[in-house]
C-alpha cells in the first residue's frame, strides 16, 4: 500500500497567479508550473536567507525533501527566465501554517492561519504592539519554533 504523503506546510498567499515575458499572449508560451510549496521553499531559503534546517522544519519536511523542493523549484524559475516561458503557481500538497503570536507585554498566546499585515498586529488583550511569532503546522504551541 502507498504510504500517505505528509503535506508540506507553507505560509505564502495562496491565490494563483501568472507571470509571463511581456509582449507575447500566453497561448503562445510554454507555462511552467510552480507549486504553492515550491513557491515557499524559495521564499523560506532565497528570500529570507533561512538555513535549510530551518526552512525544512518550517514546512515539516525532512531535510533531503526540502532540498529536492528547492532545487525543483530553481530549476522551473530558471527555466521560466532563460527560455521566455511563463510561470503559473498554482497546485501542491500542502497545508496552511499557523502562526503563533505571544505578547510580550501580558503573556498572551493565539494563532492564526490567516495573512496578516505585519504592521497592524496588535494583542487582542492588552492592545500592545509588542509580539513575537512563530509559524508551524502544529497545533500546539511550541515554544522552539
Ligand atoms: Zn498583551
Amino acid at each position: 500500500m502507498p504510504r500517505a504523503r505528509k503535506k508540506r506546510c507553507i505560509y505564502v498567499d495562496t491565490k494563483a497567479r501568472y507571470f509571463k515575458p511581456r509582449g507575447v499572449p500566453l497561448d503562445n508560451l510554454d507555462i511552467i508550473q510552480l507549486t504553492f510549496e515550491e513557491l515557499e521553499a524559495i521564499r523560506l531559503k532565497d528570500l529570507l536567507g533561512l538555513e535549510q534546517t530551518e526552512a525544512s522544519e518550517k514546512m515539516g519536511v525532512s531535510q533531503p525533501t526540502f532540498h529536492r523542493i528547492l532545487k525543483e523549484a530553481r530549476k522551473k524559475v530558471s527555466d521560466a527566465l532563460v527560455n521566455s516561458k511563463a510561470i503559473e503557481i498554482y497546485g501542491g500538497d500542502y497545508k496552511m501554517g499557523l502562526r503563533h503570536y505571544e505578547c510580550q507585554n501580558c503573556k498572551h498566546i493565539w494563532e492564526t492561519n490567516t495573512l496578516p499585515n505585519e504592521e497592524s498586529i496588535i494583542c487582542p488583550k492588552c492592545k500592545s504592539r509588542i509580539i513575537d511569532d512563530a509559524i508551524s503546522c502544529h497545533r500546539k504551541f511550541n515554544r522552539n519554533i
